[in-house]
């Protein structure tokens, strides 16, 4: 097999269920020379991420997924080799945290007003260290007796527009370019295709600002993209000359998706690294070798 890479995994640092170094495990196994690491919104992996690929001999490719939205419909931004102490960068995951968190409350309240509450502290400890979100909110209404199941709380509460919906603050996707682009990354717009949500799949129009803004590529082969949708955004990252890029967004147990299902050659890690303007990490240099 070809040197491959897996560009876009997640860990309880965000909304993953593994350790950073069961992320490293999971792609020796399957023979990755390299695996990223992009949680939501936090760089907060990345340690111990770093340490478990030096110990288990895999290159390490530092990342974060940057959550945005445009008219309603979630644009996620993959930002790799970003500069971790980036004011803006962390100033703006710092709000999207913080923001997350008076969201909860406002939930819980709208839930209460209901007469299906859940305990705040207990949401909390669920998400752990991760930003909260409406799943942590809906395993707190399944303990509670209220709800069977997340599905269950999502169609009679949480979803968009439900009774207890509140909106949470976002970024439009194209101040989230220019945010990752600043703080020396290179941005990949990630799994385009897929409507998360139900918001739709990212526009060709948007696709054109995001590439004006300094976008460098398109996350094309994802398991969520069905061959006919990966060609035609493979197609449109081409016409843009942009990099495409592959991965399988591995979050655990929470989705079936297995590391190294999707991948991204050496070369063009390479060709991506080269594009980050922040030259502070270490440098991905993959020659073949005889073995
Ligand atoms: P949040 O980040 O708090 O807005 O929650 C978003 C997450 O909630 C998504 O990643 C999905 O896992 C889940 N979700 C959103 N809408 C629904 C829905 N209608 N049914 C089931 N899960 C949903
Ligand atoms: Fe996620
Ligand atoms: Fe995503
Ligand atoms: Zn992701």
């Amino acid at each position: 097999m070809p040197l491959a890479f897996d560009l876009h995994t997640h860990t309880v640092h965000s909304d993953g269920t593994t350790a950073p170094e069961d992320n490293v495990l999971l792609a020796k196994e399957v023979g990755l020379a390299g695996v990223a690491l992009t949680d939501h919104d936090t760089v907060s992996g990345w340690t111990q991420m770093r340490d478990a690929c030096a110990r288990h001999g895999l290159a390490f490719i530092p990342g974060i997924e940057l959550s945005t939205e445009r008219d309603g419909r979630s644009v996620h931004l993959l930002g790799y080799w970003v500069n971790p102490e980036d004011a803006a960068l962390r100033e703006e995951c710092d709000r999207l945290r913080n923001e997350r968190s008076r969201r909860a409350v406002q939930i819980c309240e709208r839930l209460d007003d209901l007469g299906v509450g859940v305990d705040v502290a207990r949401v909390r400890a669920l998400a752990g260290t991760a930003p909260i979100g409406r799943p942590h909110i809906a395993s707190a209404m399944i303990e509670a007796g209220h709800v069977p199941d997340v599905q269950t709380a999502f169609d009679r509460y949480l979803a968009d527009g439900g009774p207890a919906y509140v909106p949470k603050y976002a970024v439009d996707p194209v101040r989230g370019v220019r945010l990752l682009a600043d703080a020396g990354g290179a941005t990949v717009l990630a799994h385009p295709g897929v409507s998360e949500d139900g918001g739709g799949p990212v526009t060709p129009d948007l696709l054109d600002e995001l590439a004006a803004a300094g976008l460098h590529g398109v996350e094309v082969d994802h398991p969520a993209h069905e061959p006919d949708v990966a060609d035609r955004w493979r197609q449109m990252a081409n016409a843009h000359g942009l990099v495409v890029t592959g991965a399988s967004d591995f979050h655990g147990e929470r989705k079936s998706l297995h590391i190294g299902e999707r991948t991204t050659t050496a070369a063009t890690v390479e060709h991506l690294q080269t594009l980050a303007s922040n030259k502070m990490h270490d440098r991905i240099s993959v020659a073949p070798t005889a073995s």
